[in-house]
């Protein structure tokens, strides 16, 4: 954003004339694509602002092949672009049109079409996550589309797939929307007959698949492949973040039958992994530095790298501030008095249920006395140490050079490390003037109010003996 004033000078009609004055004054500008009108007939003042910018003017008639030559040029810009923005220039008109509630009226976007290609579905698998949902997934013949080659295509659910009546060998679009996720747009090419079905049971683990809404979960909680998205989920980067520990590595523990759940990280012999090829005894070191290093995650990581479905890190760390500092807190609240939770701001009854469901599990019960028998962090610690509360109540206002807090900024810490407030400047409500040497006007002001005095030395007792300067020692 910008502002520009002609002293002594219309102000410009538009943006276009603003740019032109802009780059006649020296300034990089990005000039617009071309400017239109109904007849392609501008101003002089336009013309002029035109031939400044090197930007064409054109007519409403040409609109659809200047769309069509932009769509061929995006590729050799040297950013990415997603569209075109149509604006009227006109301030004055701007303003007449106004907006929505939700836009302008005087600018309209057009989006490329997302890139597209077109490939055979060769088979349809379904994959177990970490919380028991299925979800379909098309292997495609390898297609490239957007710039990149694509081989695995999401297919949601069973509705989405009824939805295009998809079956395996059929010949689908695929785009990439938003130009990054691959999405299968509909069937070309109908090859196969009748449209793919679910299986009823678990490819993992062969329990019988439960429909919650538009998705198949499967309900079994020791399922192999929920269990190994489980412990990736735990190591993961923006969970306990256990460095060197990656899904190749979780794998390779899981099959030696070293891990089985997310506390067995924390106990495992990693001595055993040297019997396997790649694992030399630097990379063991390694995943067991990261391991270390993980245990002494704060609890809040913990919480959150259960996987609890809608406990994020957000939630987490407003349960741990709300005075539910540990499991057995958190237990305790969510048992006997979920609707003090309810009122937390941003929690409602949906989420308790869901913190219910999840956190009063018997498994997840479990799995926390493992976890704090591998000394793990289970207990949110206070930022600071017990709250110092010598100077409560009192107002500051610090002024003058101070021989031991220099800059003054150090004295006003001590005074809010003990509770104390701290202004800028004096008035009624200030208890207390720490005056330095060369204190000037605010020492006038503050003896004129009659508010207490204090020197450095003073101060410096008052530190000491924890007490507010002029008052008895506090216990
Ligand atoms: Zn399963």
């Amino acid at each position: 954003a910008f502002f520009l004033s002609w002293p002594g000078q219309p102000l410009p009609s538009g943006p276009l004339e603003a740019l032109a004055s802009l780059k006649a004054l020296g300034f990089p500008v990005n000039a617009p694509v071309a400017a239109l009108s109904p007849d392609g007939q501008f101003t002089p003042v336009q013309r002029h602002a035109l031939e400044m910018l090197n930007c064409r003017g054109v007519s409403y008639a040409t609109l659809a092949p200047l769309v069509e030559e932009q769509t061929l040029q995006r590729p050799t810009l040297d950013w990415d672009i997603d569209g075109l923005v149509f604006k009227v220039d006109a301030l004055a008109l701007r303003e007449e049109l106004g907006a929505t509630e939700h836009h302008p009226r005087w600018a309209v976007a057009y989006k490329f079409e997302s890139p597209q290609g077109e490939t055979k579905v060769e088979e349809i698998t379904v994959q177990v996550g970490r919380t028991g949902r299925v979800t379909p997934v098309a292997r495609v013949a390898p297609v490239v589309v957007g710039g990149s080659t694509i081989t695995f295509v999401t297919l949601h659910n069973q509705g989405f797939i009824e939805g295009l009546e998809l079956n395996i060998g059929d010949v689908v679009s695929i785009s990439r929307r938003g130009d990054v996720i691959p999405a299968v747009e509909r069937v070309v090419e109908k090859l196969t007959p009748g449209t793919w079905q679910f299986p009823d049971f678990c490819p993992a683990c062969g329990s019988c698949l439960r429909k919650e809404g538009a998705h198949a979960f499967c309900p079994q909680p020791d399922c192999p492949d929920q269990k190994r998205f489980r412990l990736i989920f735990f190591a993961g980067k923006d969970q306990m973040d256990i460095e060197n520990l990656g899904p190749e590595t979780v794998d390779t523990l899981i099959s030696l039958g070293l891990v089985n759940d997310p506390a067995d990280f924390f106990t495992c012999d990693y001595d055993k992994l040297l019997d396997v090829p790649g694992f030399g005894p630097k990379k063991v070191d390694l995943i067991r530095a990261g391991v270390e290093k993980a245990r002494k995650q704060p609890f809040v990581r913990v919480l959150t790298s259960l996987g609890i479905p809608d406990l994020g890190p957000k939630l987490a760390q407003l349960l741990i501030e709300s005075g539910l500092k540990n499991y057995l807190a958190l237990r305790d609240a969510l048992e006997n008095r979920a609707e003090e939770l309810i009122n937390l701001p941003g929690v409602g009854e949906r989420t308790v249920e869901s913190l219910k469901l999840g956190l009063l599990k018997p498994s997840v019960n479990r799995l926390i006395e493992k976890l704090t028998r591998a000394g793990l962090v289970m207990e949110a610690q206070s930022p600071r140490g017990p709250e110092n509360t010598a100077f409560a109540g009192t107002v500051w206002c610090v002024t003058g050079s101070f021989e031991k807090f220099q800059p003054r900024a150090l004295a006003e810490e001590e005074i809010l490390k003990r509770s104390g407030r701290v202004v800028s400047a004096v008035s009624g409500a200030t208890t207390h003037l720490l005056a330095g040497s060369g204190a000037g006007s605010k020492l006038q002001k503050a003896q004129s109010l009659g508010v207490s005095v204090v020197s450095e030395q003073d101060f410096l007792t008052a530190l000491t003996q924890q007490r507010i300067p002029g008052q008895g020692v506090s216990s």
